[in-house]
């Protein structure tokens, strides 16, 4: 295990059921986070839960919530406040695709997509924030897109739920910058995980031609670089996005 930059902190991981999120609690607890894991299917953040305990005992709780239920988000925060007593880092990495053409894109893929990718992040965001204001200190790291860097092609819903996060999130960092808490961006590229397997040969084949190290993403590419965000050595960093994509928007 390396160096334990989270010891006696308390980290709030959206979507840690499974790809991304996952990552990022198991490494945040590898660096001595205790962790809440929230995912919208009970038995993924459970799963994940006790993968977490099973290396670091009882450093771990599930919770099962649509992000995009506000009133569900305040109580699940509360809960969580409860249970841990604090929240130092909060990681709102949940979120789904629903690509097609805007010409053919339905309402409902728009709605669903704008409520769990941005409406999602500002629920966890206000439900957690007050207990951060009250500390004086505390992270918060949401996780956008390139898609909401460059636009892609059949995500007209998603790249605008990507890009609405980077300037909610300045927005929040102006607004709790003096109480010591910062808020920042990171912009995944092409990741390998559940998202990223349903895309057939010829989309991954075009996404590769785009990346200049030649590689897709793996989940700890977007673990570590949440995890400096997330520690000390970041602490004059705030209101930025950090685009961890092998050079893609670039
Ligand atoms: P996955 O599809 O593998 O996992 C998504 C996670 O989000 C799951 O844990 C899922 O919960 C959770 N989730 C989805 N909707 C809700 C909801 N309404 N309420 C609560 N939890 C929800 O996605 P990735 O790991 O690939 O992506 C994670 C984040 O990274 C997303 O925000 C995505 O947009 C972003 N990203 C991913 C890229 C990639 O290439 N993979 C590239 C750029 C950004 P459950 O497991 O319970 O269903």
């Amino acid at each position: 295990m390396s160096t334990k930059r989270f010891e006696n902190q308390v980290a709030v991981v959206t979507g840690a059921g499974r790809g991304i999120g996952e990552g990022i609690a198991r490494h945040l607890a590898s660096e001595g986070a205790k962790i809440a894991v929230v995912s919208r299917t009970e038995s993924n953040s459970v799963r994940t839960a006790e993968a977490i305990n099973a290396i670091a005992p009882d450093s771990a709780r599930p919770y099962a919530v649509d992000v995009a239920d506000f009133d569900a988000v305040q109580k699940v925060g509360e809960q969580i406040l409860a249970d841990f007593g604090r929240c130092d880092i909060l990681v709102n990495n949940a979120g789904i695709t629903r690509d097609t053409l805007a010409m053919r894109m339905s309402s409902e893929d728009w709605d669903v997509v704008l409520q769990t990718n941005l409406k999602g992040a500002f629920s966890f965001t206000r439900a957690i924030l007050r207990a951060m204001v009250k500390q004086r200190s505390g992270r918060i790291i949401n996780i956008s897109s390139v898609s909401g860097l460059m636009g892609l092609a059949g995500q007209a819903n998603y790249a605008a739920s990507k890009a609405g996060l980077i300037g909610m999130s300045k927005s929040i960092a102006r607004e709790i910058a003096s109480r010591g808490i910062t808020v920042n961006v990171v912009a995944p590229g092409f990741i390998e995980t559940d998202m990223t397997s349903v895309l057939n040969e010829e989309v991954r084949k075009g996404a590769l031609s785009q990346i200049p190290l030649t590689r897709f993403g793996a989940v700890e590419d977007i673990a570590s670089a949440v995890a400096f965000l997330a520690s000390k050595e970041a602490a004059y960093i705030t209101g930025q996005v950090l685009a961890v994509d092998g050079g893609m928007s670039m």
